[in-house]
């Protein structure tokens, strides 16, 4: 480790990474040895079939090109960069990185994204949860009451799933300056948002850790990719526990494909932007609607009078929302997806056809 892990505000990720990972050799391939000048060699090392189908190889474990894609898009260096099977993996390889099981502890704030609570519980660590004030925000103070010093982790989702919101940067500078342990924000919803990403705070706090992933904006859900930016010191611990070829080639090919014609993703993206303002004043105007949630993602969170019935009846005219009614703060609330236009002109309605059935 460097001396850059260590700051004046009391960061040390030496105290953070779990003693086994510290210690261990990662699995080492030919590839990682010798990519650099993979054209000109032979490659015998990997018992692959020696006849191309176009995957019979397999694929760069550090991905390499994509990364250099992302790298010059996103204004980051390629070291400071991870990428996995979806947001899910990366998520899961910090858990098991930081955390030591039955020992350690996470901070999430409810109502949250499940999988942060999922991943504490297969990798038996205490999730901490503080629920987010009644604005849906970090609820600093509680927060830093529940640090103890086995809180490796805390979770900051934003925009945040299933509120819709983005956080304050002021809540979140508090975090990044009080807590010394990893602060996670999970960025998957960034690009439907007004506000900036984190991105540009990472040379700042070596605490900071962003997830980010091409499964919402860039309609990538299929080939699941997600990435995680943080130091380079962080990244350099995931790669040493991350399966070798964690990302596969067909994904790898389509992402860079994708990241390569920015300007559909742009379009769709203020395509579902007109589509959310759109069914955000339709639902307003439904009469069980109690309330519509501003939005900084591509859902709409709305407070109905009885969230299970309404769910239901909407099930029965074959449209699947998200009922959220029994996460904290979100009683009676239902979450929808912005479609397509035609697919929102149906969801519409649906709800206005309800409007006049018995709950
Ligand atoms: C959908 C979603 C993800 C995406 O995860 P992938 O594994 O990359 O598909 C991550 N975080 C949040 C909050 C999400 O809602």
């Amino acid at each position: 480790m460097t001396a850059s892990t260590t700051n004046k505000t009391g960061f040390d990720l030496r105290n953070l990474v779990r003693p086994n990972v510290a210690k261990l050799k990662p699995y080492s391939s030919a590839r990682d040895e010798y990519q650099s000048i993979s054209a000109k060699m032979i490659f015998l090392d990997a018992n692959e079939n020696p006849f191309a189908t176009d995957v019979n190889s397999v694929p760069d474990p550090q991905q390499r090109n994509l990364k250099a894609q992302l790298a010059a898009l996103k204004d980051v260096e390629e070291n400071e960069m991870l990428l996995g099977n979806g947001s899910d993996e990366v998520l899961d390889l910090i858990f098991r990185a930081f955390c030591e099981p039955g020992k350690d502890n996470v901070i999430t704030l409810p109502p949250t994204y499940g999988m942060y609570k999922v991943l504490a519980d297969i990798n038996n660590i205490e999730n901490r949860e503080v629920l987010l004030t009644s604005k849906f925000e970090p609820d600093v103070q509680e927060i830093l009451k529940n640090i103890n010093g086995h809180t490796k982790l805390l979770f900051l989702c934003s925009p945040n799933n299933p509120t819709g919101n983005s956080f304050s940067e002021e809540s979140i500078f508090e975090l990044l300056k009080n807590f010394h342990g990893l602060v996670i924000i999970d960025e998957a919803y960034i690009d439907f948002s007004e506000k900036e990403s984190w991105l540009k705070n990472l040379q700042k706090y070596p605490n900071l850790v962003i997830t980010q992933t091409l499964s919402k904006a860039y309609g990538m859900a299929g080939i699941r990719l997600g990435i995680c930016y943080a130091s380079a010191e962080i990244i350099e611990v995931l790669n040493k526990i991350k399966p070798p070829y964690n990302v596969n080639e067909l994904t790898q090919k389509r992402a860079s494909e994708r990241v390569d014609s920015k300007e559909d993703v742009i379009s769709e993206v203020a395509d579902i932007l007109e589509n959310r303002e759109t069914l955000s004043k339709a639902l307003s105007e439904v009469n069980f609607v109690k309330k519509v949630y501003p939005s900084d993602a591509n859902f709409i969170l709305a407070k109905v009078d009885d969230a299970t019935t309404r769910y239901n009846q909407l099930i029965a005219k074959g449209i699947v929302i998200r009922n959220r009614t029994t996460q904290p703060l979100c009683k009676n609330t239902l979450r929808f997806t912005v479609g397509t236009q035609e697919e929102n002109e149906k969801l519409i309605g649906a709800l206005k056809a309800l409007e006049k059935e018995e709950i």
